[in-house]
């Protein structure tokens, strides 16, 4: 039967306008799998290209438990009241839909899934991080075009999915629990090196002295790693997101490393060089998905695989059949 057409033009007009629930509905074309939808996405993407950019892109990871949707939460309302418009994504490759804890769900975000100033938008289903990174990135682009002037990407702090994050943002968090001592032996070098800002989690009540002394190991510990050297040095500092503690100072800071970036031409290149990865990972994507879809290589490779497994076939052999049955 004949699919009604999508009229591009009128999601743009709308999205400009403001409208959430058609930004709700744009997002719904980016997530969808249907070749009908993703093309109109790509052209109602490519359409309201000149009106994104301007917002203030976050990310924010941190183990589960950390506090993420209780901070965001709490900031968020925050940047509404103080007359911002807020969309929180989330980049999340191993969420379904249907059970779980699934980042940005609405639940989590009482205030904020309440606000009508603020868009909260759960992650788009599994798949590759790179094909869920790259949806984000594009329900990014709808939400700025929306007019959202803060963009808040929550990830949790498994994987790879920081790096997409901060691939996709201007300023990049990371939230840790007081109890350093232990959470440094796990903590990833590799998290810490693209961290702008730390901010140790839960420093109310009780939780207050070991924030503090969690705060002044982070400190220490980034003075050991390799200054990231530019506009912006690393800062660590402790909130509360449940009591509201330091939250006006955390925005400030974001502020700051932004301001800092942009000073001195950063913040500009950073894009452009996220502009510019998103386009290799898109092109990667694309042959995952070639390789995955052609029959017959599905039939080929598993005794491909066996045969490179056991040694009987260089892996470089087997590369090159695998790209000749793909025609290249
Ligand atoms: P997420 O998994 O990182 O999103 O963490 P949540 O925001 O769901 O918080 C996990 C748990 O920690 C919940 O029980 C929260 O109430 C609690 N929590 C979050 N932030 C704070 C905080 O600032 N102080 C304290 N004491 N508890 C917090």
């Amino acid at each position: 039967p004949q699919r009604p057409a999508i009229d591009v033009d009128d999601y743009a007009a709308r999205i400009r306008a403001g409208e959430r629930a058609a930004l709700a509905r744009a997002i719904t074309l980016v997530e969808s799998r249907r070749t009908d939808h993703q093309a109109a996405a790509r052209a109602l993407v490519q359409s309201l290209l000149p009106d994104t950019g301007k917002a203030v892109r976050i990310g924010i990871t941190g183990v589960p438990g950390v506090g993420k949707s209780t901070t965001i939460d709490a900031l968020g309302s925050r940047l509404t009241a103080a007359g911002h418009r807020v969309a929180v994504l989330a980049v999340d490759p191993s969420s379904t839909r249907t059970g779980g804890s699934i980042l940005g769900d609405k639940t989590r975000m009482n205030r904020l899934a309440l606000d009508p100033n603020a868009y909260v938008r759960p992650s788009p289903s599994a798949g590759t991080l790179g094909g869920v990174a790259a949806k984000t990135r594009e329900s990014m682009l709808l939400a700025e075009a929306a007019g959202f002037d803060v963009i808040l990407v929550e990830t949790v702090g498994i994987g790879q999915s920081e790096v997409a994050v901060a691939d996709m943002t201007d300023v990049f968090l990371v939230l840790m629990l007081p109890g350093a001592g232990d959470e440094l032996q796990g903590i990833k070098k590799g998290v810490l090196e693209i961290a702008d800002i730390i901010a140790v989690n839960k420093a109310d009540g009780d939780g207050a002295a070991g924030a503090r002394a969690a705060a002044a190991e982070y400190k220490a510990a980034l003075r050991i790693l390799d200054a990231q050297s530019g506009a912006w040095e690393p800062e660590v500092l402790t909130i509360s997101g449940r009591a509201d503690l330091n939250l006006d100072t955390l925005w400030s800071r974001v502020l700051a490393c932004r301001a800092a970036r942009e000073a001195a031409g950063e913040l500009r290149a950073r894009r452009e060089r996220q502009q510019v990865r998103w386009m290799w990972t898109m092109v990667e994507a694309r042959f995952r998905e070639r390789l995955a879809e052609d029959s017959r290589l599905a039939e080929r490779l598993p005794a491909l695989e066996r045969a490179v497994a056991s040694g009987e076939t260089a892996p470089t052999m087997a590369a090159d059949e695998i790209a000749r049955v793909l025609g290249f």
